[in-house]
């Protein structure tokens, strides 16, 4: 009984060292974490355009605006399509 008491608090100070240790002031094994610039892919990358899907106009389908081509009477899901020109 007596050891487990002594492992309880045993657990408690080691709990309290951590917790000093990971303080954001001091420093630690974390200092300059938020500096780091090794973030895979959030950071560095502009963040993702909401593009806006613009539907073609001989085929129908949607494309976002910066990958079709916008010719004469409207918007195309590519550059064949704007030379065929509107369905029908
Ligand atoms: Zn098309």
């Amino acid at each position: 009984m007596r050891n487990l008491l002594l492992f309880i608090l045993f657990l408690i100070g080691l709990y309290y060292v951590r917790r000093a240790l990971r303080r954001p002031g001091a420093p630690g094994p974390q200092a300059g974490r938020q500096d780091d610039d090794g973030g895979p892919q959030q950071r560095g990358a502009p963040p993702a355009e909401i593009e806006q899907m613009v539907a073609c106009l001989r085929c129908g389908l949607h494309v976002p605006e910066s990958e079709g081509v916008r010719g004469a009477g409207g918007f195309y899901c590519s550059e064949e399509h704007r030379r065929l020109g509107p369905r029908g």
